[in-house]
């Protein structure tokens, strides 16, 4: 038995085939969907966000995947995207990951960054030695200015907002999802840069989403200034865009597969 389909439905039919096929090319195109301007809902011509590979796989581990948009910043044993005060990084590479060298400094991209998604992974050392804020402690500074602590938090205290995850010493996690010393542990986090305007007054402070280990920790959480110890330090005006700077904070923690991803300038040049 055959069904044939009402006229109308089947001018309905041959219309939205008809606008598929009219709006394909809009994907080919790949202009930028969030452009600032009033859309109606649903608006067929409105442009699709550009494509982006979930998951290619990483070169340091085959199990791990990095958007195909992003700058890898450490991938394969290679410190040459860092730079320990200027010069060549000083810190530790093994095969697929680098280590801090107690005293050697801070490490900082060569690059430049604003808003951005960064994935990171680290490990505190194993076993574990000291206390408190002296085991497995270092920090992922955006901009070099803004921390989400990196510590050693599995059984471990340490005041709120300071123990992993936190944005130190200014909100603690909403959970805390550590993983033992030794074991790879991942943040994902989302950073909006401050914004200022002409005269250095602050429009807007910086505003951070993190997971940990997969775990919401942080949503759209606001900083009050940039990180102090024990005090609370006010905004001052800075570039748009600073170096990603990680913490020698005297306790050889690694880190692996470190990706970002430029929320200001598309598509990465390499
Ligand atoms: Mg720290």
């Amino acid at each position: 038995m055959t069904t044939t389909l009402p006229r109308s439905a089947a001018s309905a039919l041959a219309l939205v085939v008809a606008s598929v096929l009219t709006a394909a090319p809009a994907w080919a195109q790949q202009q930028d969907a969030r452009a600032p301007r009033e859309w109606a809902p649903n608006d067929p011509t409105r442009p699709r966000p550009p494509i982006v590979d979930p998951g290619r796989p990483l070169d340091a581990d085959p199990a791990g995947r990095v958007p195909s948009d992003a700058i890898v910043l450490f991938g394969r044993g290679d410190l040459s995207r860092w730079t320990s005060n200027g010069e060549e990084a000083k810190w530790k590479v093994g095969d697929g990951w680098f280590e801090v060298v107690p005293g050697t400094g801070n490490l900082a991209t060569r690059d430049s960054f604003g808003d951005v998604q960064l994935h990171i992974e680290w490990a505190a050392p194993s076993p574990p030695q000291g206390t408190g804020q002296d085991r497995g402690n270092s920090g992922v500074f955006f901009m070099g200015r803004y921390e989400v602590q990196i510590l050693d938090s599995y059984m471990n205290e340490t005041y709120a907002d300071g123990q992993a995850a936190s944005l130190y010493g200014q909100h603690p996690p909403l959970v805390n999802a550590s993983r033992p010393p030794g074991e790879w542990q991942t943040y994902d986090i989302i950073f909006r840069r401050p914004r200022f305007d002409a005269d250095g007054k602050l429009i807007s402070p910086a505003i951070v989403t993190v997971f940990h280990n997969g775990v919401l920790v942080h949503d759209h959480a606001e900083m009050f200034g940039p990180t102090a110890h024990m005090a609370r330090r006010p905004y001052e005006p800075h570039p748009d865009r600073l170096p990603l700077v990680l913490q020698d904070h005297g306790q050889p923690v690694r880190f692996r597969n470190i990706w970002i991803r430029d929320l200001e300038r598309g598509e990465p040049s390499t």
